[in-house]
């Protein structure tokens, strides 16, 4: 049986991605590899839209995240950070431990945090330092829109802007520079491609200033330390050498598909599956869907256990389960990195098998039609 992933991290890896970091080993001081890191940094740029830095952290997304709170800001600087799912409590998560000063926007899960709310928040608390967003909410498959909250916390305060982009980067448009970022964050298992183990972080000149000024203590995960070797297209300790190369080949892929095609692809895949499992009577759970993740209810009277014992041990399809209190209610559908239309045929096509396989009724086919029909029309 094949076996087929369908998880928002990680996500399949291409042929050609695992062949290059299948070469032998490289010395990461070698001119060979300085010369991939150089290009690796070059066409991070492109992914992010910017002419900032974006720095190569041998982490996972989290570790680039904690890099984030622990370098950017001090003890007892105020954050807010919105929580709309598990992620967005992650970032509270790390302001309780770093400045222990964080004033949180609680949104509901699968419902993106609204600008007017964020205003009030920031207006009512104009000592903020610094904004913890989250771009796609992996939890809830949730978007928010970044661009016009950012525009919004650009006008209003001189709070950093900090963006946990890593289901969005490479699945929304993200502009870092235009829309005035000032860390954004991704993780190598995400849009990448890739497997696990590289967190990327692009820093703008405030953020790099805030670095400068930050009492925090840290070490492995300072920023600082990762700015000045990525200067000289190094790294302050031993990169993940095979992940970098790896990551060659992936940014290679997305540059010669073009960074906006990457974008529309990733909407197209996300509305053609939404429409497939519409067809199937499926309820939606996010009224602001994310590109990278779609979050379907489990039809009433579903048990999640044996749904998920038909699509994995028959049809060798892995999804994503509902996490907290959506557990065994909802799950995740992924098409986030190495997807396209016929994956999205597939997937519903399993969901139809292991909908009948579980005793449910409908005309073969319609969720699958319902995929077509999107992709033909669009
Ligand atoms: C995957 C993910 C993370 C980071 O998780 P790691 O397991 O540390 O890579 C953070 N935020 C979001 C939105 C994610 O999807």
């Amino acid at each position: 049986m094949k076996k087929r992933l369908f998880t928002p991290g990680p996500t399949p890896v291409p042929e050609n991605v695992m062949l290059r970091m299948a070469e032998p080993i490289i010395h990461h001081r070698n001119p060979e590899f300085v010369e991939i890191l150089a290009r690796v940094h070059k066409n991070l740029k492109y992914l992010f839209q910017t002419e900032q830095p974006v720095v190569v952290m041998s982490a996972s997304g989290t570790g680039g995240m904690e890099a984030t709170v622990s370098s950017l800001f001090s003890p007892g600087d105020k954050l807010i950070s919105v929580n709309g799912g598990k992620f967005g409590e992650r970032w509270t998560q790390l302001a309780n431990t770093y400045t222990q000063n964080c004033v949180e926007i609680k949104v509901e899960w699968g419902t993106a945090v609204q600008p007017d709310q964020l205003l009030d928040t920031l207006k009512a608390n104009p000592d903020t330092k610094g904004v913890l967003l989250t771009h796609s909410e992996t939890s809830t498959g949730t978007a928010t829109d970044i661009k016009t909250i950012a525009n919004l916390i650009r006008e209003n305060s001189d709070a950093l802007i900090c963006v946990d982009g890593i289901t969005a980067v490479g699945a929304h448009e993200v502009r870092f520079d235009e829309w005035g970022l000032d860390a954004c964050i991704t993780g190598s298992q995400k849009g990448l491609m890739m497997p696990p183990g590289l967190a990327l972080i692009a820093l703008s000149e405030r953020a790099i200033k805030a670095i400068e000024a930050s009492t925090t203590p840290n070490f492995y995960f300072s920023l600082k330390k990762a700015l000045k070797s990525h200067a000289k297209d190094d790294t302050p300790f031993t990169p993940a050498v095979s992940l970098v190369i790896g990551l060659d080949e992936s940014l290679e892929m997305i540059k010669n598909e073009g960074i906006e095609q990457v974008w529309q692809r990733h909407e197209r895949l996300a509305s053609a599956c939404r429409q497939g499992c519409d067809a199937l009577g499926m309820k939606l759970f996010s009224n602001s869907p994310s590109y990278a993740v779609t979050p379907v209810w489990l039809p009433e009277g579903v048990d999640w256990s044996s749904f998920n014992k038909v699509l994995k041990f028959e049809n060798g399809i892995t999804v994503a389960a509902g996490q907290e209190e959506y557990k065994g209610k909802i799950f995740r559908i992924s098409h986030l990195g190495f997807y396209d239309e016929l994956d999205m045929l597939l997937v519903i096509g399993a969901l139809e098998f292991t909908l009948k396989k579980i005793g449910f009724d409908f005309e073969p086919g319609v969720g699958v039609a319902a995929v077509q029909k999107a992709f033909l029309q669009s």
